[in-house]
């Protein structure tokens, strides 16, 4: 489920310049393609089949834009509740913290913090009580897209050693917008991943499907 809007602005408008990477979800979390009630979504999840797919098992991932916007919050809690408690994925920035209300429906947080090289100011980007939420939740893993040294070191300083984060909750994702960038870059992070002791994953949808979407 990808839900409209983001608080940042990735390598884009104004922060192209100090960026080396630009966010590819602004153009498919900008583009809104209709407005759901609860009933509805439910309604034409039920029509798809997605409903009983998620009570055999399938994850419901949750995704933007960033779908921790205070409003966003609001608006999936009635549609969560109207599941059967299937294991939800959130996937978020690490800016801001999930309201208790919607934190009892979710199985797990992808948090993907940003770092210099996403040429977003730190003030925006780097909020250090939503970093610590996640540090105490057992249930928080962390991804970091990065293209080299410079970005792990970056976020070893920012991130890793300040809040004293378990390596093995730590993910080094390439990034790489195209299938031939990545297939040419991942090597190296995979290194870089292995020489922090830090886990390594690709980008299984660029590998797959390049830079379609909608798939
Ligand atoms: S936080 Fe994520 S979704 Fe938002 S602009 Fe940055 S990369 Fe894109």
């Amino acid at each position: 489920m990808r839900t409209h809007a983001c608080n940042l602005l990735c390598g884009a408008g104004k922060y192209a310049k100090e960026s080396t990477w630009t966010c590819d979800t602004i153009p498919v979390f900008t583009k809104i393609q209709k407005h759901y009630t609860a009933e509805e979504l439910f309604s034409d999840w039920e029509t798809r089949g997605w409903i009983t797919e998620l009570t055999r098992g399938t994850h419901l991932v949750i995704t933007g834009g960033e779908p921790l916007i205070l409003e966003r919050q609001e608006q999936l809690i009635p549609f969560l509740k109207m599941l059967k408690d299937p294991f939800i994925e959130v996937e978020t920035n690490g800016t801001i913290c999930p309201s208790p209300a919607l934190n009892t429906h979710i199985a797990q947080y992808n948090v993907s913090p940003k770092l210099t090289s996403s040429g977003m100011p730190k003030a925006m980007r780097f909020v250090p009580e939503v970093i610590q939420w996640h540090c105490q939740n057992p249930r928080s893993f962390f991804k970091f897209v990065v293209t080299n040294k410079e970005d792990v070191r970056d976020l070893t300083n920012t991130y890793i050693t300040p809040f004293n984060i378990p390596l093995n909750r730590v993910w080094l994702m390439p990034g790489a917008a195209t299938r031939k960038t990545l297939l040419e870059l991942q090597p190296t992070i995979a290194q870089l991943a292995k020489e922090s002791g830090m886990n390594f994953c690709s980008r299984l949808h660029i590998l797959l499907y390049d830079q379609t979407t909608g798939v």
